[in-house]
């Protein structure tokens, strides 16, 4: 394979398995994988923390001032965790409280204009997975290939559920469920940003995929266009 790297983008519906795909392919291509929504998530544990008001644009803005976010590399998950001022919070921002406030916070033009610019910047050398909610919209519409996920809903739920449960035995499937329908109308149907499928996206309807038939079908789509890239 040459040298021509691209910038793959995966967005979707919430738990879809955006993050799974989007590490198993970065692994595959030798490529960094970046999960934008764990900025979301972390800046949203930052304004619970400090009770921001996120109807006062100067607090937000004073909040966002204080707010210094880094990937560290945690061999044991092959992925980046996520620090928020030094702090690793990758556990802290799965949890419940900052699942129920995420969609609020990142629906704030200037919070997205924020963690929007440093996605910008972690791009700029290409050879990046980044999976979200407008990656491939807004934040790289230059991308070479742009995968739009989505899955029944039941069955994102189900899966939701079996990984929250792991670390929180109380979880029931109704506040997933609330959870995740919340998240999907605020995501959509936000001003800023809403998510949208890419006009030259392309579709993967993993409800009946297994993850290993998923993760060749991107590699395939992922090979395609690095040859494409190469070629021109
Ligand atoms: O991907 P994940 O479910 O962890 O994202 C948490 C939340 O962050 C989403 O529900 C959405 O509100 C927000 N988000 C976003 N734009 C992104 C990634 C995540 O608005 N690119």
């Amino acid at each position: 394979m040459s040298d021509q790297k691209i910038i793959i983008t995966l967005d979707g519906w919430s738990s879809c398995g955006k993050s799974t795909l989007a590490k198993a392919l970065a692994a595959a291509l030798g490529y960094v994988f970046v999960d934008s929504g764990a900025m979301y998530r972390a800046i949203t544990l930052f304004f619970i923390r400090h009770q921001v008001n996120i109807a006062d644009p100067l607090a937000v803005e004073k909040a966002l001032g204080s707010i210094q976010l880094h990937f560290v590399f945690n061999p044991s998950r092959g992925a980046s965790d996520i620090v928020l001022n030094g702090e690793n919070v990758e556990a802290l921002i799965r949890e419940m409280a900052v699942a129920s406030r995420v969609s609020e916070v990142a629906a704030l033009a200037r919070v997205r204009q924020f963690a929007v610019q440093q996605q910008q910047r972690l791009g700029k050398e290409k050879g990046i997975v980044m999976d979200g909610r407008d990656i491939g919209t807004v934040v790289f519409p230059q991308a070479e290939l742009k995968i739009f996920m989505t899955a029944d809903k039941e069955i994102r739920v189900q899966r939701r559920l079996k990984e929250l449960q792991a670390t929180n035995p109380a979880i029931t499937v109704d506040m997933v469920r609330e959870n995740l329908e919340q998240r999907d109308y605020l995501d959509a149907n936000r001003t800023e940003s809403p998510l949208r499928q890419a006009t030259d996206a392309r579709v993967l309807d993993n409800s009946k995929l297994s993850p290993s038939q998923q993760f060749e079908m991107a590699l395939l789509w992922a090979r395609e266009a690095i040859r494409k890239a190469n070629a021109q």
